[in-house]
């Protein structure tokens, strides 16, 4: 069908012109003469009006049997509106109910909490909030390509698939062709240890935690890459902001290091702001009244600010002398809980703060060894409304330091001979982070849970649709 959608013809189509369009019916009002449609077909946020005359010749067939939720199609003129708010509206001189939607459409005008929603995931695109999510979450994935591309990184795809555990141990999700039930046996006995040699990769697989090691290989050959892809952690925790299955941005800079890798952070945050705030006005205005208040302001700031930086020796002292009573007692050597990074970034600091080299024994074996060898150069980047955004760290270009530290972490070294042969041959500093893409597209919009932000949410207890 050629159709104009309603953002081309709310933007810039000619007033006089024979147009067709096509949506699904938000409401329909009727008098003796006409009735009135609010079309809305995904394109904007805003709907388009038609105006139907009781005269034409599918109006008892089609308009009047075009209730909430039904698939029209549309033929008429595009006429300057005489109501206020907006340019134009459509006189209808065809109407066709394409798809009708029964009274139980469970949409009908009133407002629904999105815990509701989360029940009809299938449908929840159609309303005004959830429409907007995803054309920002589109935004804003577009703007991530652009940046690094226009500063002529590769995008590279890591595997999903994975047999190197390489740091998250019991946040694996397993893959496996085996009968649950009955297994190989390694002595062929019920009971014995599984025999993942005779699986379907020939080891234990899992889905991967993340794709930075091997994008660790590849910027040790390309120089900067990024990969931007799936991501899957078997975390039993049931917050507002963790996902079993996100999307990760992971950018790995040869000759880079912690603070080379603070400044692209940086960068690259303000970047996908300033681009979010201009492709999409409507949806961020409307974030902005209906979602929280004052959000178009607060990021606009935050695209101009300049990220503070703090040790996390020195966070430690900030929170031990904040007089706050924090659930999670402080001292030095603890991780940091989400209600610590909120007290920094927005009552300490007031904007977006990276926390810097932390004790080695909360963090991962692959971050540089700091000189002192009590920390490590790690950042996390914190921001107000959610606390970590951005993850990352100089990675450990030492060979021997590197052994070292697998051992130290209970790891085994034969597992990592190829993290290793990286460091044998040819070794540099490099340096890389990860953004979790639903935190950012919580940041952008102001949802508070990530549930609402990604398609469908995939949680313990629950991977449905
Ligand atoms: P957190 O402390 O919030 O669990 P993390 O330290 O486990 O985060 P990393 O392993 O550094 O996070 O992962 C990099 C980024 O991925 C994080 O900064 C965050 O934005 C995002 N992230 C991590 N875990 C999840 C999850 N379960 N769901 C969604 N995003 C996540
Ligand atoms: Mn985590």
């Amino acid at each position: 069908m050629e159709r104009s959608t309603v953002r081309e013809l709310l933007a810039d189509s000619e007033i006089g012109s024979t147009i067709t369009l096509a949506g699904w019916v938000r409401t329909r009002r009727d008098s003796k003469e006409f009735s009135f449609l609010e079309i809305n077909d995904g394109s904007c946020l805003s709907n388009i009006q038609v105006v139907a005359d009781a005269g034409i010749e599918s109006y008892s067939e089609h308009v009047l049997k075009a209730s909430t939720g039904s698939a029209v199609k549309v033929i008429g003129e595009l006429i300057e509106s005489p109501g206020k708010g907006q340019r134009v509206e459509v006189k209808a001189t065809d109407v066709e109910l394409i798809g009708a939607a029964p009274s139980d459409y469970p949409m009908q005008k009133k407002r629904h909490s999105n815990e509701f929603l989360r029940t009809i995931a299938h449908l929840r695109p159609r309303t005004n909030t959830y429409g907007a999510v995803f054309r920002v979450r589109h935004a804003a994935a577009m703007a991530i390509h652009r940046f690094f591309d226009e500063r002529n990184f590769v995008y590279l795809h890591s595997p999903i698939i994975t047999t190197s555990d390489c740091e998250g141990a019991g946040e694996m999700f397993r893959v496996s062709t085996f009968d649950p039930l009955n297994p190989p046996r390694v002595d062929g006995k019920s009971g014995g240890a599984i025999d993942y040699a005779e699986d379907f990769f020939g080891a234990e697989a899992s889905l991967t935690v993340s794709g930075q090691l091997e994008a660790e290989i590849f910027a040790l050959a390309l120089g900067n890459v990024y990969t931007f892809g799936p991501t899957f952690r078997a975390e039993n925790s049931n917050t507002p902001r963790h996902l079993a299955e996100f999307w990760m941005i992971e950018p790995e800079m040869a000759f880079y290091d912690l603070n080379d890798n603070m400044k692209l952070g940086e960068e690259f945050i303000k970047y996908i702001i300033k681009y979010v705030l201009e492709k999409c006005p409507e949806d961020m205005a409307f974030f902005d009244r209906w979602i929280e208040k004052g959000i178009i302001d607060s990021l606009q700031s935050v695209a101009e600010a300049n990220f503070e930086h703090m040790t996390y020796t020195d966070a430690i002292a900030v929170l031990e002398k904040s007089g706050k009573d924090f659930e999670f007692p402080v001292h030095w050597g603890m991780d940091i809980q989400t209600e610590h990074e909120r007290f920094l970034t927005e009552e300490h600091v007031g904007r977006p703060v990276y926390v810097t080299n932390y004790p080695k024994d909360i963090k991962a074996f692959y971050m540089r060894v700091d000189e002192g060898e009590k920390t490590v150069s790690a950042m996390d980047l914190l921001v107000p409304r959610l606390g970590e955004i951005i993850g990352g760290s100089q990675r450990e270009e030492r060979e021997d330091v590197l052994r070292r530290r697998i051992k130290e972490c209970g790891l085994e070294e034969e597992i990592y001979w190829w993290y290793l042969d990286l460091r044998r041959f040819g070794t540099a500093a490099h340096a890389g982070f990860g953004l979790g893409f639903e935190r950012m597209v919580m940041y952008l919009t102001g949802m508070s849970n990530i549930r609402d932000v990604v398609p469908f949410p995939r949680t313990p207890g629950n991977a449905m649709f």
